[in-house]
């Protein structure tokens, strides 16, 4: 059941996915095999337009009133450059490409300490669980005068759709493969 503040919240903090996706405000599995693609994580009618800016390519799209939810078009390349420049750390960037069974997710991150390329960490869900073990795959800025870092994780694909943080390991021994 939808929350009252967006029928695309299910409670605080979990997505209706498959809501979105039948509306057309969230790729499907399908775009999301086919290489990286932003998912815009933004479900309220909240007065905020970045991301629409922030896209060269004009792929999102919210129009005159600054109210609308976000709209991503058919022609995202997954670039990461709208990712940063979201105050709500709204967008991710998902593929679904990788071999092997693993995806790959590009988070917001603007915490420290960094993490390091290859550390493995918990990879964790909407409350804050730990549900796999995730991999750094790379950590950047992309923009001098921004403190926000795009932090990529590789992860098994079905925790695509959950995996949104990730917490460094405090135990030696837990290592595990992704
Ligand atoms: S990922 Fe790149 S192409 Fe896609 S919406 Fe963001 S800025 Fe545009
Ligand atoms: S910048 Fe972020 S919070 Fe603002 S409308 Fe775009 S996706 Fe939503």
């Amino acid at each position: 059941m939808s929350s009252d503040v967006s029928k695309y919240i299910l409670q605080p903090g979990i997505l209706d996915i498959p809501c979105m996706q039948k509306d057309g405000l969230y790729p499907d599995n399908e775009r999301i095999r086919r290489g990286p693609v932003a998912v815009l994580e933004c479900p309220q009618e909240i007065p905020c337009n970045p991301c629409e800016t922030a896209c060269k390519k004009g792929c999102i799209e919210i129009g005159d009133d600054i109210t609308s939810i976000p709209r991503l078009d058919d022609q995202c390349t997954g670039c990461g450059l709208c990712l940063p420049q979201c105050p709500g750390l709204s967008i991710f960037i998902l593929d679904g490409s990788l071999p092997g069974g693993k995806a790959a997710v590009t988070i917001p991150y603007e915490f420290l300490p960094l993490p390091e390329a290859d550390e493995i960490v918990d990879g964790l869900d909407r409350y804050g669980k730990s549900v796999c073990d995730a991999r750094i795959l790379s950590i950047k800025r992309q923009y001098l005068h921004d403190l926000c870092y795009s932090v990529k994780l590789e992860i098994p694909f079905t925790q695509i759709h959950d995996v949104r943080h990730f917490r460094k390991k405090t135990t030696q021994g837990r290592k595990n493969e992704v």
